[in-house]
């Protein structure tokens, strides 16, 4: 039977992640059958709520997605909540209590998960008081679930990851990054390794570069205090832009397996060339956006200080240095108030070494291209023979496969998938910490850099809200010769 046994914990259940994402995904997996009788879920936070309202709530977020009445009221009566301040060590007794209750009465077999939907700052804490006062099991699995950001630079990350590994061994920790639960991020190995016409291609003999992208229309919105502290390098190459790096970089896994794909990616992010100072400044641009019409500059909006240096666009050239990367620019941008909402990958192949076409003065290079978000799917660019009579000319034209309407429909969402995993104890898609160091250690450099130059407001590149970003991202690019291929 695909029905799981496990008790949740939900650190932060009171929380915007718990309601928007986390409710919602644990009510498909119970009406996909993953979630039945067997689960029941602990939702803590400091408000002292009842069970009764707590109840509420999850019908509340759920509300829309239920067949019936019926089907969310007895959904919702699987979760218990507990009013608990992480620091008071006292509430772990209780949450021990009922957790041992509801294990008995829900025949739970021991499975704990600790999904802490919290503060980072608190991670330690919590860790240390759920192992203190035994508020883990002795029989089932006890597995701890982490969201971002994982430390705001590496001696950070390593110090909160020695406060959580004391506790916990790592291959029972889950790092969240939600873009692996993209399924056309997790479409990159399938079409990788799956695929031998591009297993022969996908290397620097035949790759000329790569290009990725990750736009976002809107405005920073309602998180511009922990943003300003952030900036885009931190908040989105650290993390989602390294991983999908890594995917399309590293080497083959020997085995479809969590141990062998992360032991892979921790080797492509290994060889991620650090930057010198020097070399920052000729690979890494940064931008903030600036008004456009109604749409507010980045320092005229609420709780950003009019003289923010922190940058809401990042466009940059990194480097692989192992033998099948080698020499091929991998290109990344990032940003706010961009024109278009997108993650988009394009992997530029070689050009033909010779033009044996008198009547095309151009052939254009071969492109694979991955839509993640909006219209999932996948584009191949090839030159192919024009209409014509007489004469023998080449256009460019593009096989492009869209998910149809009935596969996005059942697609799940990335959260779903990745709880789904937690459960089941497969941590492919989860970001190992080796992962997270070397991917701060590339990271640090450039913030460093950049720290170091203490450039003025007037001084750091604007760009026009709902544009590409800055124009020095095109030269980026326009000093190899290439230029960005998705271009909204
Ligand atoms: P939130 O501020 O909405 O919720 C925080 C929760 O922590 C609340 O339930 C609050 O009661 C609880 N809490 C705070 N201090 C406490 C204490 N001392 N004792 C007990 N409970 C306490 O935050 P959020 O947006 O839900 O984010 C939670 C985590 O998820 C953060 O690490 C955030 O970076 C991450 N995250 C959130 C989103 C999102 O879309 N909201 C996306 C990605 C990552």
């Amino acid at each position: 039977s695909k029905e799981q046994k496990v008790l949740i914990f939900i650190f932060g259940g009171t929380g915007d992640l718990a309601q928007r994402k986390l409710y919602p995904s644990l009510f498909n997996l119970y009406k996909k059958g993953f979630l039945k009788e067997n689960f029941a879920v602990i939702g803590t936070a400091r408000r002292p709520w009842t069970n009764e309202h707590y109840q509420q709530v999850i019908r509340n977020s759920i509300s829309g997605m239920e067949d019936t009445a019926k089907q969310a009221t007895e959904f919702s009566r699987h979760f218990y909540y507990q009013s608990h301040n992480v620091d008071d060590s006292e509430h772990y007794v209780t949450l021990k209590e009922l957790a041992d209750q509801l294990d008995i009465k829900y025949g739970i077999d021991g499975n704990r998960l600790f999904y802490l939907a919290m503060s980072p700052k608190f991670f330690g804490t919590i860790c240390k008081n759920l192992r203190g006062e035994k508020v883990t099991s002795d029989n089932g699995y006890n597995r701890v679930v982490i969201e971002k950001p994982f430390g705001h630079d590496l001696s950070s990350a390593q110090s909160l990851n020695d406060d959580i590994a004391k506790y916990f061994p790592e291959n029972s920790i889950y790092r969240i990054d939600h873009y692996l639960g993209k399924e056309m991020d997790q479409n990159i190995l399938a079409v990788r390794f799956g695929n031998n016409i591009f297993r022969a291609l996908w290397n620097n003999r035949y790759i000329d570069n790569i290009q990725i992208t990750l736009s976002e229309s809107l405005g920073v919105e309602e998180r511009a205090g922990y943003y300003e502290t952030a900036g885009a390098l931190r908040d989105m190459v650290q993390n989602h832009i390294l991983q999908i790096v890594s995917l399309l970089t590293m080497n083959a896994p020997v085995t479809f397996t969590d141990e062998d794909i992360r032991n892979e990616k921790i080797n492509a992010l290994k060889a991620l060339q650090v930057y010198t100072p020097k070399e920052v400044a000729e690979n890494f641009v940064r931008g903030q956006y600036d008004e456009n019409g109604d749409l507010k500059a980045y320092r005229q909006e609420a709780s950003v200080d009019p003289k923010s240096l922190t940058e809401t666009f990042v466009a940059g050239k990194l480097h692989i240095n192992n033998m099948d990367f080698s020499g091929v620019p991998i290109y990344i941008r990032t940003g706010k108030r961009l024109a278009t909402k997108a993650t988009r990958i394009d992997i530029v192949f070689k050009n033909m070494p010779n033009n044996i076409f008198s009547d095309t003065e151009e052939l254009m290079p071969n492109v694979l291209s991955f839509n993640v978000d909006a219209n999932p799917g996948m584009e191949l660019t090839l030159n192919t023979k024009k209409v014509s009579q007489g004469g023998y000319a080449l256009e460019n034209r593009t096989l492009k496969y869209t998910h149809d309407e009935a596969t996005q429909a059942i697609t799940p969402e990335a959260y779903e998938k990745l709880i789904l995993d937690t459960i089941k104890g497969d941590t492919t898609n989860f970001v190992h910490a080796q992962e997270v160091f070397y991917s701060w250690k590339f990271v640090d450099a450039i913030r460093k850099a950049w720290d170091e130059q203490a450039i003025t407001p007037e001084e750091l590149t604007n760009y026009i809200s709902n544009s590409m970003g800055p124009k020095a991202s095109d030269d980026l690019l326009a000093r190899d010769g290439n230029k960005w291929i998705f271009n909204p």
